[in-house]
């Protein structure tokens, strides 16, 4: 399977998960929470994919991204928004990367945790479930939604998967 497949394939389990969940779900057009917090761990097949779309960006989105990433590596932060988010928009959504598509979803970790996605934390996703300390999900996704579990589940070898501002070396 190429890496496009697979993503329209994964896109289609996600759909279904996300169904399942929908009951806590607090996704909407326009909310770009998950983009503006986060570390967004992405694998080589993953990058290679996002720049194939942002080298076919505007120059002035181009130039954007660019001073975005400048402004991530300066702050020098684990947690930072999303360079490619510009106005509140994905400027590469259709090519984004498998964390991104997972981005919302909680799911059961080996361990019996739950993992909550950062949202929960300003009121969204999972907050009808979740009182700052204790989930009470009663039908958690029981597959492991981590980059590494996924591609293995695809029959990918995850080779490196390190978060999105260290591919910009
Ligand atoms: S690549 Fe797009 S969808 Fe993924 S975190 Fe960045 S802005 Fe969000």
């Amino acid at each position: 399977m190429d890496y496009k497949d697979f993503l329209a394939t994964l896109d289609v389990e996600l759909g279904q998960l996300f169904d399942s969940q929908k009951e806590h779900i607090r996704c909407r057009p326009g909310c770009s929470a998950c983009c503006e917090k986060g570390d967004y761990p992405m694998s080589r097949p993953d990058m290679e994919h996002i720049m194939g779309a942002f080298m076919h960006l505007p120059a002035e989105k181009h130039t954007r991204v660019k001073a975005n990433i400048a402004a991530v590596k300066a702050g020098r932060q684990p947690i930072y928004p999303c360079p490619f988010l510009l106005d509140g928009l994905c400027c590469v959504y259709e090519h984004r990367g498998i964390v991104c598509r997972t981005h919302g979803l909680a799911y059961l970790q080996p361990d019996n945790v739950v993992k909550l996605p950062q949202c929960v934390h300003d009121g969204l996703n999972y907050s009808d479930v979740f009182d700052g300390q204790t989930v009470n999900l009663p039908n958690p996704i029981t597959i492991s939604l981590r980059i590494d579990d996924i591609l293995n589940r695809y029959g990918f070898e995850p080779e490196v998967i390190k978060p999105l501002i260290e591919w910009f070396a």
